[in-house]
Formats: C-alpha cells, sequence, structure tokens
C-alpha cells in the first residue's frame, strides 16, 4: 500500500457510514478501554457523552464533527490507522485487543473505534469553542463546498512564491487536501507541481484560467475518490500519477513518462510533458 494514511475522500467516506447510525440517536453507553490514543480521553469522557443526543456526524478537513444535545462538539481523528466498525462481531479475542472505544446506540447499532498505532485522537469541545479549536481556527474552506472557487483560492497564493503543490498542502488554502490528491489534481488540471503558485493568478490578485481548472480539478479528484470507496477496488489503480514513477501518463494524446519529485520533504508525483 501507498500510503495508509486516511485522506479526505476516506474519512467522508466514514463520515457517510456513521451518519445513519449515529445522528440522531443518544449514546446509550460508552465503552473507553484504555486512558489515551495519541494523548489523554479528556475528563469523564464517557460520562459526558452517555445520555447525550449526536446531532449530526460532520467533516472538517479530516476530523469527524459530532454537535451533541449538550452543547459540546465531540471531535475525532483516524491518525495514521484507526478505523471505525459498525455492529463488530469478534470471533478472536485477540481481535479487539484495539477496539478502544465502542459506542452503543439508541439506534440500536455499535460504533466501535480501533486503532493499532494509537496516532488518533477523541476530544470534547465546549459549545462555541470549535472555531477556536487549535487544528480547526486556522483551516481554509472545504474544497468541495462552494466557498472554495477559484476567486478563494486566487485569494490564498496572491504573491506566495512557494511551489504550487507546497501551496496546495498548506491548510489555509484549501482544508484538508493531502499529498495523494494535490498531485492527481494537478495532473488533470495540467499544472506542474513545481510552478510558482502565484503565477495562477493575474498580478491584480484574479484568478487565471489555470486557477479555475485546478479548482474543479480538486473537486472532480476527490468526488471520484469518495465515489470509490463504496467499491472495493485495488488501491494502486486509484491514481493518475502517484505512485506511478517511470510508467507512461495515462492522458490518452501524451507521451510522458511520470516523475517523482520530493517538494518540502513530501513525495510528487507528475507528467513533464503534459503538467506546466
Ligand atoms: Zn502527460
Amino acid at each position: 500500500m501507498l500510503s495508509g494514511v486516511p485522506e479526505l475522500p476516506e474519512v467522508e467516506a466514514v463520515r457517510r457510514r456513521l451518519r445513519p447510525v449515529m445522528a440522531g440517536h443518544r449514546f446509550v453507553r460508552v465503552i473507553v478501554n484504555r486512558p489515551d490514543l495519541r494523548v489523554p480521553f479528556p475528563p469523564r469522557f464517557a460520562a459526558r457523552l452517555t445520555g447525550r443526543t449526536a446531532l449530526s456526524v460532520d467533516r472538517r478537513a479530516k476530523y469527524l464533527v459530532v454537535p451533541l444535545s449538550s452543547g459540546e462538539t465531540l471531535l475525532m481523528h483516524l491518525g495514521m490507522s484507526g478505523w471505525f466498525g459498525v455492529d463488530v462481531t469478534r470471533e478472536d479475542p485477540e481481535d479487539a485487543r484495539h477496539d478502544h472505544v465502542v459506542f452503543r446506540m439508541s439506534s440500536g447499532r455499535a460504533v466501535t473505534f480501533n486503532d493499532p498505532r494509537r496516532f488518533g485522537f477523541m476530544d470534547l469541545i465546549a459549545a462555541g469553542a470549535l472555531g477556536r479549536h487549535g487544528v480547526l481556527g486556522s483551516l481554509g474552506p472545504e474544497p468541495l463546498s462552494k466557498a472554495f472557487d477559484a476567486e478563494a483560492l486566487a485569494g490564498a497564493v496572491t504573491g506566495r512564491k512557494t511551489p504550487l503543490k507546497v501551496a496546495l498542502l498548506d491548510q489555509r488554502t484549501v482544508a484538508g487536501l493531502g499529498n495523494i490528491y494535490a498531485a492527481e489534481a494537478l495532473h488533470v488540471a495540467r499544472l506542474s507541481p513545481e510552478r510558482r503558485a502565484s503565477t495562477i493568478v493575474t498580478r491584480a490578485g484574479a484568478p487565471r484560467p489555470e486557477a479555475r481548472r485546478l479548482v474543479n480539478a480538486i473537486k472532480q479528484v476527490l468526488e471520484e475518490a469518495i465515489a470509490r470507496q463504496t467499491r472495493a477496488t485495488y488501491r494502486a489503480e486509484r491514481f493518475r500519477v502517484y505512485g506511478r514513477e517511470g510508467e507512461p501518463c495515462r492522458r490518452a494524446s501524451c507521451r510522458g513518462i511520470i516523475v517523482r519529485r520530493t517538494q518540502a520533504g513530501r513525495s510528487t508525483f507528475f507528467c513533464p510533458v503534459c503538467q506546466r
């Protein structure tokens, strides 16, 4: 597997799976099997959830956001290896070793959080404090929202001398895009990851056609990836350029060969012929 780290499409797929099980239902029982994940659970975590209703299951970047009837918000992150199972049954008790949290809901369903490496986290945020919460406060627009358009992207990269892909990974530009889908979107948009970010806007700060292409490409690759989450497709078949160093470009009219470069410590893959 190229990358086990869940990116936005994986988290969105989890959200869509958990929503019917949790939203509108009470936490009947909360079982917490250890004191911490990446950081300790908040004080009285189970008690503050029990009896409360999950009002919805939302997502912000790669965070699952569950507003509660108490006014608090349950914030959850999958980390590197975390996953949520619904109505998990264990034949071998050893398989349950990494089941750290179980939510028994009034829907009659059970939601189990399993995380072998424990880089995930869960927190409870006070009413009204979500926007000021460390990680969430400085995030740019959601890539699939109307707020993320060519004008918003232009505003975020105006004057930026960093390479375009590095600017896309900056969470203030767009929330939760991630390394793989940034590379994929740049290929769809026929833009080099190495071009200076500010070259997709005019001197006055207005979006050039490249900015419009890139916004559309980002939405397209994410929506396709979310749709694929519901089908069992071999992971390597998912990507246009990511992980394909040395292979022919998949664009029908292009004879380029995919190359790999390192930018800001991350691998990027692109076609030097059709991406300019
Ligand atoms: Zn190409």
